[in-house]
């Protein structure tokens, strides 16, 4: 498919998680844009992270009900498939995020077919076009093949790339060892790379409760709103508009619009609904979004941040999309799961990328050196210290060789590194280093209560580990690859782009 070139947003009012009233606006929405679902539909929330410590990261599952019995209402017979699926992030099984959401009740009460993106064969998309990351990437085979793909994401600030709306909620069609690769500062190129995976026909955004300041704990702030569209830079533009950004200012949406994937001047875009883009605006008045340097984020706190410039800075100054950014969503994890995370906190200092400033640390306070790009020369304790760089270029990641590392391995590597570090400088290494790892190296450092040793998450998260383990072993008895060599066949979801579609 083409991606549209009459791209309509339509903003209606929802104050509530009501099914009928999602399903009724839903399938509005549907007949308004004249889509009838067919093929293989697929459904893509955004289940990051859920549970009753996460309340308003996902997309929740009054909305995907909603969607799916509007889809049914829209169904001409066409429709071969109807699934929803996701890979949810911090490197958890997608059927913790999914049990937490409540998603399998609802699943069962529709009948709804489900993916856990992860437990599915991930097969190859070439990439051909100019200023690409790398010549492929890797995606469930679900998403390869989607007639008809239907974007749900939540209606969320993000510290790495400002905002998360239907652009961004494309980082859950890859697995974890795939999501990595390019997760630095990169990361806006990355997403624009993305977009030639699968193009969606519709979009229905939950911005009921949307979720200000943060992706993984934002803090919940009414909006009222379902915005539904049919071309994902429109719609991501209006979206932005609501909140006061201008829509170019955001890396993401830019490159995605000069690769012709659609407009981002609203002048170009129909909006229609019951709520204009003027009442809209007030009622997101004061909405924070994310993109605080990490220096300032943690100004106040027990920890001191320094950040110098990534490789390749001349593209950026900071990297937006990987170490920095990661520490952010990992402090607000422990202090949601330890409410004493602050006073337990040692005084710390945190050093990103090429920094070349003065370290203010006094005798016995930590030195933590995040990433493999961090680099720094002077003088701790009276000792002289030089960190140096191990970064490894990107053209030395290859997304066939990429390997999974699981929660118990990740943390096995941190204790191991914090354990060997003795009383001197740390060393934390990693392209990016995740969220995960920093949540596991300040928990440990800092003698805060571990988010993964949680009592009331424990069995939760056992259960949906080695039932996702047991996939994959069942999967290779079988003799199931876990990737795909070489192009697959794709769905009607797949974008055809070619010159004609540059803007010009
Ligand atoms: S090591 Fe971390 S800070 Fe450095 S480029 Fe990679 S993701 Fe960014």
């Amino acid at each position: 498919m083409k991606p549209n070139v009459r791209p309509r947003v339509i903003l209606r009012h929802c104050p509530t998680y009501d099914v009928e009233r999602i399903r009724t606006i839903v399938r509005e929405g549907l007949e308004e844009l004249g889509l009838h679902p067919s093929g293989r539909t697929l459904i893509k929330p955004n289940v990051v992270s859920s549970g009753p410590m996460f309340p308003h990261a996902y997309t929740r599952p009054e909305f995907i009900e909603g969607v799916v019995l509007a889809l049914r209402d829209r169904d001409e017979g066409k429709m071969t498939e109807l699934a929803v699926g996701e890979r949810c992030g911090i490197t958890l099984p997608t059927r913790l995020a999914f049990d937490g959401a409540g998603y399998y009740p609802m699943f069962k009460r529709t009948g709804v077919k489900h993916y856990h993106f992860e437990e599915e064969p991930q097969v190859e998309i070439p990439l051909t076009h100019e200023g690409r990351l790398r010549d492929y990437l890797f995606t469930p085979e679900p998403v390869a093949k989607a007639d008809f793909f239907v974007n749900c994401p939540k209606f969320k600030s993000h510290p790495w790339t400002t905002i998360t709306f239907s652009m961004k909620n494309y980082i859950g069609i890859q697995d974890d060892r795939h999501r990595l690769i390019d997760h630095d500062h990169r990361l806006n190129e990355k997403l624009g790379d993305l977009q030639y995976i699968v193009q969606p026909q519709f979009i229905a955004i939950d911005a009921i409760t949307a979720g200000e300041g943060r992706m993984l704990t934002p803090i919940p702030f009414d909006l009222g709103l379902i915005v539904m569209g049919n071309n994902q830079v429109a719609f991501d533009s209006v979206c932005a508009r609501i909140i006061g950004l201008d829509p170019r200012t955001i890396d993401h949406v830019r490159i995605a619009e000069d690769r012709g994937f659609g407009p981002s001047d609203l002048a170009s875009v129909e909006i229609t609904g019951d709520v204009t883009l003027e009442q809209a605006q007030e009622r997101a008045h004061g909405f924070k979004v994310g993109l605080v340097r990490v220096e300032k984020y943690f100004e106040g706190s027990k920890i001191t941040a320094y950040a110098g410039p990534p490789p390749d800075s001349e593209a950026t100054d900071y990297c937006w999309g990987g170490c920095p950014g990661a520490i952010e969503e990992a402090i607000e994890i422990l202090r949601i799961f330890d409410k004493e995370a602050d006073q337990k906190m040692p005084r710390m200092h945190v050093v990103f990328g090429a920094y070349e400033g003065p370290i203010d640390a006094k005798p016995g306070e930590r030195v933590v050196f995040i990433g493999d790009c961090a680099t720094w020369q002077g003088t701790l304790e009276g000792k002289p210290v030089q960190i140096s760089s191990k970064y490894k270029s990107r053209d030395t990641k290859d997304p066939y060789d990429a390997k999974h590392s699981d929660i118990f391995a990740k943390m096995a590597s941190v204790t191991a590194r914090l354990s060997f570090a003795g009383s001197g400088p740390i060393r934390l290494e990693g392209c990016p280093v995740s969220v995960a790892e920093q949540v596991l190296a300040l928990c440990t450092l800092g003698d805060v209560n571990n988010p993964y040793f949680e009592p009331s998450e424990m069995a939760r998260f056992n259960k949906a580990y080695l039932m996702w383990k047991s996939v994959v072993v069942a999967r290779r008895v079988t003799g199931k690859p876990y990737q795909v060599r070489g192009p697959c066949s794709r769905g009607e979801a797949a974008p055809e782009m070619d010159a004609s579609d540059l803007p010009t």
